[in-house]
This record gives structure tokens, sequence and C-alpha cells, in this order.
């Protein structure tokens, strides 16, 4: 296993970034980045593959087609849940003119809840 990745971003190398730069005098060109996979992290991580989001993006753009047919979604999931809605005193601010003036009011705290299916 090599100790680096090459960026699979479609423009990677096309990225006007002093990083990028190889080459001397004139014959200087923009290389796509080598992504060093010197931690656990990032050989664990979609940026072993990727050196910024941009180019995570570009590649699944160019490839989404490709990429959705991995796994394709032909129907809606469903999380069950229960919404609980709790009434609760809390404070706005009015502008009298001169100065605000906190003001309470009745506030409804909405929270959503996972169902156990044990
Ligand atoms: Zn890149």
């Amino acid at each position: 296993m090599s100790d680096y990745n090459w960026c699979h971003g479609t423009n990677c190398h096309q990225q006007h970034t002093q990083s990028r730069v190889r080459g001397s005098g004139d014959n200087k060109v923009l290389r796509t980045i080598k992504i060093k996979l010197g931690t656990e992290w990032i050989r664990n991580s979609i940026y072993a593959y990727f050196c910024n989001q941009r180019c995570l993006m570009d590649f699944m753009n160019e490839h989404r087609d490709r990429i959705v047919a991995l796994a394709p979604r032909r129907e809606a999931l469903e999380t069950p849940i229960k919404v609980e809605k709790e009434k609760y005193e809390s404070y706005r601010y009015r502008h009298n003119g001169t100065d605000y003036q906190r003001v309470p009011y009745q506030a409804t705290r909405t929270t959503i809840k996972g169902v156990d299916n044990g």
C-alpha cells in the first residue's frame, strides 16, 4: 500500500494555487495534489482521495449518475418519531424609539424524539 494518493478531483490540476506549481523556469505546471496518508483519520476519510471539498464535489458532479447507481433509492425511507411541543416563558426585545425593552411572551419549543423500535 502506498503512503499517498493523488487527489481524484477532476479539476484539481487546474486550480491556481502555489501548492500545485511544479517545475522550473519556463516549464512550470499545475499538478494534482498528492495526499499523504500519514494519519489513521485521513486513511479512513473521504479526504484520503480528495484534497478539499471543491475537488470532492467536482468528482461527485462529474460521476453522479454512476455514484447513485451504486445504491439506488427508488422509494422514500422513514424514521418513526414522536413530536413533543412544550410551552415556556421567553422574551423578545422591542425598540421603543430610544431603547430596547425586554417583553415576555409564551413561546413553543418543538422537540423531535426517536422512537425505540426494540
Ligand atoms: Zn484536489
